[in-house]
């Protein structure tokens, strides 16, 4: 297929159908003047949750399928279907520090203020249909957890609001234990316009720029290439895809573009740098006799969740009145891998939520079709500032582990714990929360590094706009899907103003 009725000309084209995609195909296309096009590489399974994948649907897990790789490194898993990594997800929401906004701000401006985007944090809480955890989906571990903060002296909070550090719950995007994904909150009503087309299957080649301009997209689709034509251009394509969109079509690092057989168009030195995840380290318990029985009894009535306990906490490195360590206290069937029936993985992750180390997003190769290179570089800044933090979190998962609601349901692991080892065999149990950002990011004029503006606006491109979790130049202390939420809200309205 080379020009067809979808190469026909768009108002807005959005690329990339996953959370942020999804919020900006909805709020753009409320106005019926302006013809939406939103173009997903993966699957979308309609309106009518009975057609969706039982394992999309199920959030009792994070399913393994509907990604762009399987069988891959964990920092790797990326979803490839419409509602992108909502589909995957934990279904939990939290919000960040005062300190978070302050940096986005000094990056874009005063509409990352906390109190600036508040309203939008609100109506995307309100769209996704967020609930506090109900009684009945808490294990025992859960409830011997939240036991176990309440008795070191963390106050309590409301995790998904402004406010300091303390333990609590996220507020779920999943109801009787199905995961309502953002396809599902924001497609829903919007599917039936005729000024929005949903084009899936359909992967993101390349945009044409001339003379500073963006002049069409070409698109991959089953039955061959197209090229798509709006008035504004929205990458959507996530922390990962959305660098290599701008990498492909010569925007990006001059010298590595060539290397990979790019014709550079814009030397874009932070397009794909700054890569920012959070990384985590277990503190692996033996779960008694007990807890197994518990636990077991709780997944044969199909009550078990993913663990939905948490505590923000602040190390010594940490700025006043925020945070930068989520310890949670988990226990169910391990993540990866299997156990025999009836036993259960149990123990306390400690993740750093503001790290310091930066990684990056580079091309294999110029092929849209073709793995990326993605290296988190996790522990790997040059003070040792995110081991140091990482340390003192795995002492206050120790401590938690050692009191008397959880030590009652777990007793300690053989072996030294993880906060003793040397810092190479640290790194190598190194696991991720899943929150890359910054891979395009937001900064002031003089940054050499910056990407895009305040509103999303690619630097050196008229038309072009970045929408998504690529965006955030600094990680948030927080789950990043209510923060990409609030981010695409604004972005929106921004653009609707
Ligand atoms: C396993 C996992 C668990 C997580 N758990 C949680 C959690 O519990 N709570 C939380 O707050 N956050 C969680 N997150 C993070 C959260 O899901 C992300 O922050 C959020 O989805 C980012 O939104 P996004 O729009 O930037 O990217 P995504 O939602 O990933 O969407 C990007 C979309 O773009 C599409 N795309 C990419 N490249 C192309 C291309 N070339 N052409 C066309 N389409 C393309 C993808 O298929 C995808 O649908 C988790 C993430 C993962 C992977």
């Amino acid at each position: 297929m080379t020009d067809t009725a979808h190469a026909t000309g768009h108002d807005v084209v959005v690329l990339g159908g996953g959370v942020a995609g999804c919020v900006l195909a909805a709020r753009l296309s409320e106005d019926p003047g302006r013809s939406v096009c939103l173009v997903e590489a993966g699957r979308d399974y309609g309106p009518r949750r009975q057609d969706w994948p039982a394992k999309l649907l199920d959030a009792r897990a994070l399913p393994r399928d509907h990604v762009w790789e399987r069988h891959t490194a964990a920092h790797r898993i990326r979803a490839r279907v419409l509602g992108g990594s909502s589909c995957v997800n934990g279904c939990w929401h939290t919000w960040g520090s005062e300190a978070d906004h302050a940096e986005w701000a000094r990056a874009g401006g005063p509409r990352w203020t906390a109190a600036a985007m508040e309203p939008f944090r609100e109506r995307a809480a309100a769209r996704m249909g967020l609930r506090p955890v109900p009684e009945h989906e808490h294990s025992a571990w859960s409830e011997a957890a939240l036991a176990a903060a309440r008795s070191l002296g963390h106050p309590e909070v409301d995790m998904a609001a402004p406010g300091g550090p303390g333990y609590g719950t996220p507020l779920l995007n999943a109801v009787d234990g199905v995961r309502a994904n953002a396809a599902f909150a924001y497609l829903e009503q919007a599917r039936t316009r005729p000024n929005l087309t949903i084009l899936d299957r359909a992967t993101v080649d390349r945009l044409t720029v001339r003379g500073g301009r963006v002049h069409g997209v070409d698109v991959v689709m089953d039955q061959g290439r197209t090229t798509l034509r709006a008035d504004t251009y929205l990458l959507a394509s996530g922390t990962f895809g959305s660098p290599a969109v701008l990498l492909r079509s010569g925007i990006g690092p001059a010298d590595d573009l060539a290397r990979s057989g790019v014709r550079p168009v814009l030397d874009l030195p932070g397009v794909g740098a700054n890569l920012t995840d959070q990384p985590g380290v277990f503190l692996p318990l033996r779960p008694t006799p007990g807890l197994n029985a518990r636990l077991a009894e709780k997944e044969a009535a199909g009550d078990l969740y993913v663990t939905r306990t948490l505590i923000r906490a602040a190390s010594p490195y940490c700025p006043e009145g925020a945070w930068d360590l989520h310890i949670n206290p988990v226990a169910g069937p391990p993540l990866f891998g299997a156990l025999p029936p009836g036993q259960y993985e149990a123990g306390v992750a400690t993740f750093l939520m503001k790290p310091r180390s930066r990684g990056q997003v580079r091309l294999r190769s110029a092929d849209p079709t073709a793995g990326l290179d993605l290296d988190p570089a996790f522990l790997s800044d040059e003070d040792g500032h995110d081991l140091a933090v990482l340390r003192s979190g795995l002492r206050m998962a120790e401590e938690l582990a050692a009191t008397v609601p959880l030590k009652s349901l777990a007793a300690p692991a053989e072996g030294p714990s993880p906060r003793e080892l040397p810092d190479q065999e640290l790194r190598g149990r190194v696991g991720t929360y899943w929150h890359p950002v910054g891979t395009c990011a937001m900064g002031a004029p003089d940054d050499p590094y910056a990407v895009v503006d305040g509103e999303g606006r690619v630097r050196g491109v008229s038309g072009l706009r970045v929408v998504d979790a690529s965006i955030l130049p600094t990680v948030p202390a927080a789950n990043t899907q209510l923060p990409v939420l609030a981010t695409a809200e604004m972005l929106a309205a921004a653009l609707t103003a």
